[in-house]
């Protein structure tokens, strides 16, 4: 460390959803160190490789300062007045020529909360079009149509303490120590506390995780659907039922099948939910019974009902955490469902270490998208088809109740075949990068590449995004602002603004502030640059006013580490629908108040196949993720160069003896093609992760092999989130 004095501040991360409290060492006006904030409850002082170097992220030498604007199809500098006119302009144009559903914006889970707030309220409050979308419906989508089905509320009722109790883990397709490391070492650090606490991975494939785990049981691809209906068979057959809990807390219901992978629709649920008895849906499970699945899903019967015990034994504590793997399939919302159904036939519910946990991969995924609701089909309370939810937001936004419209447009997949179409001529993306993150990538690029669509990006760094825009506007980063981020423990943690952005960068926030304003809604945004912040938390906070969604007082979040919603008499709520913690419960018991009779639902959901499996032509599955060094696209963690030179490129992973068959070592180049794209890359073989035979893995990192062009774009009908796990590839050595 430079000697002299050092300022501390507290800030969560900037990367990912567990929300790790950090203190940021400044000195004559730089973020010169990081540390784990020793008071946070989340990380108790820890952090992360990406973490630690974090605010190394500030200062790449690409960093964008000043806005950019084609003009004979160069890119050339502008100042920042000019180029927010022109975005007004362009955005104008497109309404009064095709209407105000021809402009769309779309944002992501690492807005801070009150971009996101800025976003609905110009879009669907001002403008009066529900073309607004995040990110994190490619994240994210099918845990919030899981949670909206099973319990009718949004966000997983435990908390992070619920690791320090449970005295079996079950990861569900979840690289935790790679993609949650901070939580993951406190599960870590439970299993060397206390005697017999056993973590099983269960996965597609062999990671750092599973070489943690107590135990590793891989399982084909989509097949968790039918492990988790395995299980409640056993759990059912066995007598290892909490009648009491079920007959007082749940319903049974079946959804409806059969209802195809979103490959070309509009906007519709797909999901139509009857009642059944618990005689139906026990009849329903004697189709999954371990003999008759293991062949299916790859695990032994044994292994079945080996898991089944852990959640059966009345005397273990059980969390089962999963992200991405059950949400980015094309049954997300039923596997969801499905891993829910376990915990409450067991009654493993909202008590300390009985704990269905969906974690969050972005820093505000939940905070943001989840909670103020910039999803096409949200309100900041509610949905847009609700005519309650759009008079709140009319009375609070000082707006008719006739402009907010009532039906949802585009979700994110959608959106982008829109602009495909033509049918929207002008798109907004903040704080994302989708032209690495869509499935099927080389499809969307050609489209927004298309005469007549104009692209506004705003971000911190040049990206493949940036590469088709008509403006770049320089976004100021993270503590460069002021901000709030909400993590998956429904925590809401508050950042002040530390430094000042470099050039002309400016908030995403104010972008969206000073855009509205020159679109004539000056009455509908009036703050001012010092109290902006605190006024939109204030106005966003009337939406959620009450005991089951109270959010902390805007003085709460800037004097301590965070705060859980539901606030309730200053306190955060650790469980929520146990009256025992929960003030909102009204009932005995167990209240599941997202439900109008307070009882969770039971769904019967069945297996499916996928809509793409390999076959001759094209025998590998292919699946894609992340590491830990580096954080989404890696736009900001590969300008940190002790993150970079970790893992400097991506790879494709393979497993030993299909590398050994092909006379592939690790180094050797490898042409991996699917029916929608090709791309050569190195090959990682018995490095750090393993997948099982006739499968590959490739983290998506990296720009220069952009393995969305391969992607599949079906995604789960309820949910509208892609799949980004499974599809069919040939390999080939270069
Ligand atoms: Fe940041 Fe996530 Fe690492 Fe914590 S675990 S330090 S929030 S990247």
């Amino acid at each position: 460390l430079p000697s002299g004095d050092i300022a501390w501040k507290k800030s969560p991360c900037r990367f990912c959803g567990v929300g790790c409290g950090l203190l940021i060492g400044l000195q004559e006006g730089k973020a010169i160190a990081v540390k784990g904030d020793p008071q946070s409850s989340v990380n108790k002082g820890l952090c992360c490789v990406k973490g630690y170097h974090s605010v190394m992220a500030l200062y790449g030498k690409d960093r964008l300062t000043k806005p950019l604007v084609r003009k004979n199809g160069k890119m050339v500098e502008t100042s920042m007045q000019e180029a927010l006119d022109l975005v007004a302009q362009k955005m104008q144009e497109a309404i009064d020529n095709h209407g105000k559903d021809s402009v769309a914006l779309y944002g992501s889970g690492q807005w801070t909360i009150p971009d996101g707030y800025v976003a609905s309220k110009l879009m669907k409050g001002a403008i009066g079009t529900n073309n607004l979308e995040a990110n994190a419906r490619l994240c994210m989508a099918s845990a919030v149509t899981g949670f909206m089905s099973t319990f009718g509320m949004d966000e997983p009722m435990g908390c992070y303490d619920d690791i320090d109790h449970a005295d079996v883990f079950v990861l569900w397709g979840n690289n935790m120590a790679e993609m949650h490391p901070v939580l993951f070492s406190r599960l870590l650090d439970n299993r060397l506390k206390r005697k017999n606490v056993k973590i099983i991975d269960l996965a597609t494939r062999t990671t750092r995780t599973s070489m943690a785990a107590d135990r590793s049981i891989l399982f084909k691809p989509q097949t968790d659907l039918a492990i988790a209906n395995a299980i409640c068979c056993e759990i059912v057959n066995n007598d290892w039922v909490n009648t009491q809990f079920v007959r007082k807390h749940t319903h049974f219901k079946k959804g409806k099948t059969d209802i195809g992978y979103g490959l070309e629709d509009g906007f519709q649920f797909n999901d139509k939910i009857s009642d059944i008895s618990f005689e139906d849906y026990k009849t329903f499970l004697q189709d999954y019974k371990p003999e008759s699945i293991q062949e299916l899903s790859g695990v032994s019967a044994k292994d079945l009902k080996y898991l089944a015990s852990l959640y059966g034994n009345p005397n273990l504590k059980v969390m089962s955490l999963w992200c991405m793997g059950p949400n980015q399939h094309t049954r997300g919302t039923w596997i969801n469902n499905l891993i829910y159904n376990i915990h409450l036939l067991t009654g493993k519910i909202s008590t300390p270490g009985n704990s269905p946990f969906s974690l969050t991969g972005q820093p505000s995924a939940c905070g943001t998208v989840r909670e103020v609701g910039t999803l096409t089909h949200k309100l900041p309370h509610g949905v847009v088809m609700d005519e309650h939810s759009r008079e709140m937001a009319a009375e609070i936004w000082q707006v008719p109740v006739e402009k907010i419209p009532s039906k949802p447009t585009y979700h994110t997949v959608e959106m982008f075949r829109a602009l495909d179409r033509g049918d929207l001529k002008f798109m907004w993306i903040q704080v994302t990068n989708p032209m690495v993150t869509m499935p099927k990538l080389n499809r969307y690029r050609e489209g927004a590449l298309k005469e007549g669509r104009f692209v506004v990006v705003s971000d911190v760094y040049p990206t493949p995004t940036t590469a088709i825009a008509d403006v770049i506007l320089p976004s100021a980063m993270w503590i460069e602002r002021e901000g709030m981020f909400g993590n998956s423990e429904r925590r809401t943690q508050h950042f002040e603004q530390m430094l000042e952005p470099p050039g002309e960068a400016m908030s995403d926030t104010w972008q969206l502030i000073e855009v509205a304003r020159r679109l004539g809604y000056e009455k509908l945004f009036p703050w001012t640059k010092e109290n902006h912040i605190e006024e939109i938390w204030k106005e966003y906070g009337r939406f959620h006013e009450g005991p089951k969604h109270g959010m902390a007082p805007y003085e709460t979040l800037k004097s301590q580490p965070g705060a859980q919603w539901p606030f309730h008499e200053g306190k955060s709520t650790k469980w929520r629908f146990n009256p025992k913690y929960d003030p909102a419960c009204k009932r005995e018991g167990f209240d599941f108040y997202g439900k109008a009779d307070g009882k969770a639902w039971i769904l019967a959901r069945p297996y499916e196949a996928p809509p793409e499996v390999p076959d001759n032509e094209y025998p590998f599955w292919l699946n894609t993720g992340r590491v830990v060094e580096h954080w989404h696209t890696g736009s900001m963690t590969r300008r940190v160069s002790v993150l970079h030179q970790a893992v400097p490129n991506s790879y494709v992973e393979l497993h030993p003896d299909d590398a050994r068959r092909m006379n592939i070592r690790t180094g050797n180049l490898v042409k991996i093609s699917s029916r929608r794209g090709e791309i050569v890359m190195p090959a990682s073989v018995d490095e750090r992760g393993k997948p099982a035979p006739g499968h590959v893995f490739v983290p998506f990192f990296d720009e220069q092999f952009l393995i969305n062009e391969l992607t599949l774009d079906a995604f789960c009908p309820i949910s509208k989130q892609p799949d980004y796990k499974k599809c069919a590839v040939k390999v080939e050595k270069y």
